[in-house]
């Protein structure tokens, strides 16, 4: 395929005019610190900007800086992230504070290759804090920008699965970026992406760049960047008990420090085995998690949850119990009355089970 090259300028001018007049209104934007960056930017690795917005309001109220940030407890960070998901990130970003506060003295570093160190910070993030907050030359390409390189410059190859491929669209998009306005333009090619140059249908009529664009010109961007198949859709039923004592307070685990919502609260929880009911599998949540022998009663919640590519339907059980718990299949337990749910990391579908059964009060 006979490269094709464009100066900065040629796409450079038609890209940020376009962002001038049609740049995505988020709240991270008007006044980038570093820290602020920091922070959007470790919530949209996996999220959408719509549904970052809250929590990022919420987490730059309770840690308005590093040093706060450096100076919470994890507990208390994942509880504040609580809902957005793929608390990794959480744990991540509580990890990067406390280094830089070592390191550097709480200053983030502009350096991409210092960043690149960092808990969490891989080179996309890096790329972005670079160049958004510190206005380093320094190309930051997710998901939405691997798009629009792969179409503009018609790169074969699945960049899922080729770091060839991946490394090609990173120096693509590193050669095309302008002297000046690099965060600008570093942010104009997400939202193209995210806005014109979708997966499935393009508006290429729409598009700044459409007379630049090797794949448009043949008719074919759709194809481009070769795609993984899907994952298929795994179903799951997962049994949580309800236990309760007199005074109200329930029975929460906490769960081991990987795997799915590590290290968050929740009830004892089991995941149904082959034609297994609910009631075998609340039974075996008491046994295996807390080592309890369990009577389970009424069904008090019945809530879908979608993990990665896991449809969950997750029931909440109310239970008896016999005897005193204790931490068999998790790090640790705890009775914990209604009004303290909001001081700890609950897992998101738990979460809701709990609103269903009128013991979470708080409007989040
Ligand atoms: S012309 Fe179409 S395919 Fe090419 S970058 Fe624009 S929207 Fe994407």
């Amino acid at each position: 395929m006979e490269e094709v090259v464009f100066t900065s300028n040629e796409i450079g001018q038609p890209l940020l005019q376009w962002y001038d007049r049609n740049s995505r209104s988020l709240s991270w934007r008007p006044s980038p610190s570093p820290y602020a960056t920091l922070v959007a930017e470790f919530m949209l690795q996996q999220t959408q900007a719509a549904t970052v917005e809250p929590y990022y309001h919420r987490f730059l109220s309770r840690f308005p800086t590093l040093e706060i940030l450096a100076g919470a407890s994890e507990a208390e960070v994942c509880s504040v992230w609580a809902g957005l998901g793929y608390y990794s990130r959480a744990r991540a970003i509580w990890r990067l504070a406390r280094m830089v506060v070592e390191r550097y003295e709480g200053q983030i570093p502009s350096n991409p290759a210092l960043l690149r160190e960092l808990p969490g910070v891989g080179s996309y993030t890096a790329g972005a804090i670079a160049s958004i907050a510190f206005g380093v030359r320094e190309p930051a390409v997710d998901g939405n920008v691997t798009r629009v390189i792969a179409r503009l410059f018609q790169i074969a190859g699945n960049p899922h699965k080729s770091v060839r491929v991946r490394n090609q669209i990173r120096e693509t998009a590193r050669r095309i970026l302008p002297e000046r306005r690099v965060s600008d333009f570093n942010q104009a090619l997400m939202d193209l992406g995210a806005t014109i140059c979708l997966p499935i249908r393009p508006r290429c009529g729409e598009c700044p760049l459409t007379t630049h664009c090797r794949a448009n010109m043949n008719g074919n961007p759709a194809q481009y960047p070769e795609r993984l198949g899907s994952p298929s859709i795994v179903e799951q039923t997962h049994v949580c008990a309800m236990i309760r004592r007199e005074n109200g307070d329930l029975l929460l685990c906490q769960r081991p420090n990987s795997g799915w919502w590590a290290s968050m609260w929740e009830m004892p929880r089991a995941v149904c085995r082959e034609g297994e009911g609910v009631y075998e599998a609340a039974v075996r949540a008491g046994i295996e998690v807390v080592g309890m022998r369990l009577t389970p009663g009424e069904v008090i919640a019945n809530i879908r949850h979608t993990v990665t590519h896991h449809r969950i339907q997750l029931y909440a059980v109310a239970a008896f119990g016999e005897g005193d718990p204790a931490p068999v299949g998790c790090r640790q337990i705890k009775w914990a009355h209604p009004d303290q749910f909001t001081e700890l990391a609950i897992s998101s579908p738990q979460r809701r089970a709990l609103k269903v059964a009128g013991l979470w009060t708080s409007p989040e």
